[in-house]
């Protein structure tokens, strides 16, 4: 599959889409007018990747619908050179939307086959991440920890303590939380014990798996 001006108009049209939603920071939205999100996906849903939805990535798993991606990379401020540890690489798209904003990201992902898979494309795609594990995002990374801001993309029953932990001193962690609907969830470090919390709206997510080994 090749990026061309067709993708790239579709781009600019999905770019707006998102400012009408309420996606403000140009950061994000330069991103997202960048990634050629259809090479993310399966060659069968190609014509549809500029539309504001998820799809199946395999392994049971979704690539999240650009709104979100776009929501949950605005409340993390992104800085340049921030260090941006990130759960649940999936398909890679919110990998290299992070890394496109100028962020060193840390990424971890519990399936095999994902891990494999986008691990080969993202160089393919000059797309560099600073790390990309494989293994359990509950315990974080805590030998690359503090991180300036840490994004789960998966839906967590509880916020897990490790991620926590492994957050800067005014730094955010931006996780959906809740079991079947999730409530986006916003947390920023105010000193080593008290965290701000904020809450935004209701997300779809699939959920994140703890291993239990
Ligand atoms: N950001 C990805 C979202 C993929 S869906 C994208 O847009 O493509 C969420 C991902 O989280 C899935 O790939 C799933 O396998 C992964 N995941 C679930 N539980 C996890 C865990 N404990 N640690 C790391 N990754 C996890």
């Amino acid at each position: 599959m090749r990026d061309t001006e067709k993708h790239q108009g579709l781009r600019n049209q999905l770019v707006k889409l998102l400012q009408g939603k309420g996606i403000t920071d140009n950061n994000v939205l330069e991103a997202i007018r960048k990634i050629p999100r259809h090479l993310f996906l399966d060659s069968g849903f190609e014509q549809y990747a500029y539309q504001d939805k998820a799809f199946p990535i395999g392994a049971g798993q979704t690539i999240s619908q650009p709104y979100t991606v776009a929501f949950q990379s605005q409340l993390l401020e992104v800085k340049k050179d921030d260090k941006v540890l990130e759960i649940g690489t999936g398909s890679g798209y919110q990998t290299a939307v992070l890394c496109t904003m100028g962020a060193k990201v840390f990424s971890v992902e519990r399936q095999k086959e994902l891990f494999k898979t986008t691990s080969l494309l993202l160089p393919k795609l000059n797309i560099r991440p600073k790390v990309l594990t494989f293994g359990d995002g509950y315990k974080g990374l805590p030998n690359d920890a503090p991180f300036d801001s840490i994004i789960v993309t998966a839906g967590a029953p509880t916020i897990p303590k490790p991620l926590m932990a492994q957050l800067k001193i005014g730094g955010r962690l931006v996780i959906p939380v809740g079991e079947k609907e999730q409530i986006m969830t916003l947390l920023i470090r105010k000193n080593e014990t008290q965290f701000e919390k904020h809450e935004f709206g209701e997300f779809r997510f699939v959920p994140l798996l703890e291993d239990k080994n």
